[in-house]
């Protein structure tokens, strides 16, 4: 995808704060953070989103899971996290590249999300 900005960010076409990358993924600090932990874990490959996957997908989803904990640790928020994966619409997704928010910090990170 030549006009996704997290293409070109997996690609170093657009600075980011890498935090780590390897042949499937690429993780980096969220340039808005929302907690004092907030990380953005994407595949390397364009997805674009939890609604547009395949059975081929599956593997690499797994590991963007897999690391998050890792990465958390890394980062300051060694204690737990919580891993958001806005998707379409209704799940005000912005960017349209899958990506994970990793976030976290030394304490509690709030409510899930406000009761309607
Ligand atoms: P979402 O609403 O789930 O699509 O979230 C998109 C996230 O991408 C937001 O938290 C933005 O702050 C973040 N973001 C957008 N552009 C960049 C960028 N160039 N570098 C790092 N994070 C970004
Ligand atoms: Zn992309």
């Amino acid at each position: 995808m030549d006009d996704c900005i997290f293409c070109k960010i997996a690609r170093g076409e657009i600075p980011s704060r890498k935090v780590y990358e390897d042949d499937e993924l690429f993780a980096f600090h969220d340039i808005n953070p929302a907690r004092p932990v907030h990380l953005l874990v994407i595949p390397r490959r364009h997805i674009t989103s939890l609604a547009t996957i395949e059975e081929a997908d599956a593997p690499v989803l797994g590991r963007l899971l897999a690391i998050a904990n890792r990465l958390a640790t890394e980062n300051g928020s060694p204690d737990g996290f919580r891993v958001i994966i806005n998707t379409g619409r209704v799940g005000q997704q912005e960017v349209q590249h899958l990506h994970a928010h990793v976030v976290g910090g030394p304490e509690p990170v709030g409510p899930m999300l406000k009761r309607i």
